[in-house]
């Protein structure tokens, strides 16, 4: 009997033997018969053994996600991945933190998934065709674990238009709250999930965040792309005698003086500037002790990647060449394209090209909640360095 579902090209069932979680349009031989692009299929060697489950977009070059490998039927392995993902944050998330994320997609076997958690509330996020068409049904086996008032969909990922998708803002369970207060290491943050950029927050530097309270003591800190002032309130709260931020969105930089009313924090001893910040660096003076660099994306296509490496090299090189002797500087890229070995060789240039000495003292640290599948390794894409200057 002829088998229906997707079946590889031979040699292609190698890709699913290592648990990698994504199949390239190259790697396909057939599609079922009126195949619906976004439905979940079985997929099957060359020699019809049944290999994984997994859904599909025939247009696109990343055709195919993987949502259970074996014979696992499909829904029980998403229902079982989600009580995973659940899991881990509940035995490693301190009580003093209620804002982490608590789905991160590959990184918890579920592609195109993310999903961040802020106090009582979820916000989901999808980035594919094939997850728009499972989220209501994970949004309910959330929402019956009666652990959360309310789960919000907040899908705005540029990933969304190759799937031929349109934003989606919406409430999916629940009453709708324009703000939610949260904890994060015992700091206070107000979080605009619907506003805001990403899901509301940037909590994939939680653990960089500890790392500027815990050198903060007596400094100068200055906070460049600052967003709500998320470093900038770690290092109020580690004793800096001075902080400033800068972000290009007042939006964001209100917010972040909120933020710091919030957690009791003077504003006497911060400045705010809210502009561009290769200008604010081309014409100021950077008397701080440590700064912080935590740019957007510049590569979030691989053809940006030429373009990416100019821009951080400029942007740390004309950093470098301001700060005082002795200083620290935190410099960080989430741009996917841009590897760990990449960066320091970005980093290297910069250090020269401005002329300084430089020591790298520290390297990033993922935060917890953003687990990397070791069988898929692409979800790789934030990274820091540490670097002392002379
Ligand atoms: N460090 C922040 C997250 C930074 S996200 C945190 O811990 O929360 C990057 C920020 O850069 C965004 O807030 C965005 O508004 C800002 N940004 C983008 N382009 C900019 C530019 N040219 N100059 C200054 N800020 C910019």
């Amino acid at each position: 009997m002829k088998k229906s579902g997707v079946i590889l090209k031979k040699g292609k069932e190698a890709i699913l033997q290592n648990r990698h979680m994504w199949i390239f349009s190259g790697a396909i031989q057939s599609y079922p018969e009126n195949y619906e692009d976004g439905s979940i299929c079985p997929i099957f060697s060359h020699d019809g053994h049944l290999l994984a489950h997994g859904y599909f977009h025939k247009k696109l070059s990343l055709a195919g996600r993987i949502i259970s490998f074996g014979e696992k039927h499909p829904k029980e392995a998403l229902f079982s991945s989600l009580d995973k993902a659940i899991a881990l944050r509940e035995s490693l998330i301190p009580n003093s933190t209620n804002a982490y994320r608590l789905v991160n997609a590959e990184g918890d076997f579920l592609p195109g998934l993310i999903i961040d958690q802020y106090a009582d509330c979820l916000v989901l996020q999808s980035g594919t065709l094939g997850m728009d068409k499972l989220k209501k049904e994970v949004a309910s086996y959330l929402a019956a674990k009666k652990k959360w008032t309310a789960i919000y969909e907040k899908s705005t990922g540029s990933s969304r238009k190759e799937e031929g998708l349109s934003s989606e803002i919406s409430v999916l369970f629940g009453e709708e709250k324009q703000e939610i207060l949260v904890e994060e290491n015992g700091i206070k943050f107000k979080v605009l999930w619907k506003t805001g950029q990403k899901t509301g927050f940037f909590l994939d530097q939680r653990e960089m965040r500890r790392l500027v309270f815990s050198l903060s003591k007596n400094k100068r800190v200055f906070n460049c792309f600052s967003y709500t002032g998320g470093f900038s309130l770690y290092a109020a709260k580690g004793g800096a005698k001075q902080v400033d931020s800068l972000d290009i969105s007042k939006d964001a930089l209100e917010l972040a003086k909120e933020n710091c009313k919030l957690n009791g924090f003077s504003l006497d001893k911060q400045n705010f500037f809210a502009e561009d910040a290769f200008n604010f660096l081309e014409k100021k003076e950077l008397n701080y002790d440590l700064v912080i660099l935590d740019p957007p994306a510049f590569a979030k296509k691989k053809k940006d990647v030429e373009a990416a490496i100019r821009g951080y090299r400029e942007l740390n090189a004309l950093t470098l060449s301001k700060m005082p002797k002795n200083s620290m500087l935190l410099t960080c890229s989430c741009s996917y394209y841009i590897e760990n070995e990449l960066f320091q060789k970005i980093l290297f240039q910069s250090a020269k090209n401005a002329g300084r000495e430089v020591k790298i003292i520290g390297t990033h640290v993922q935060a917890v909640d953003h687990p990397i599948n070791i069988f898929h390794p692409e979800m790789h894409y934030l990274k820091s360095l540490l670097l002392y200057v002379t």
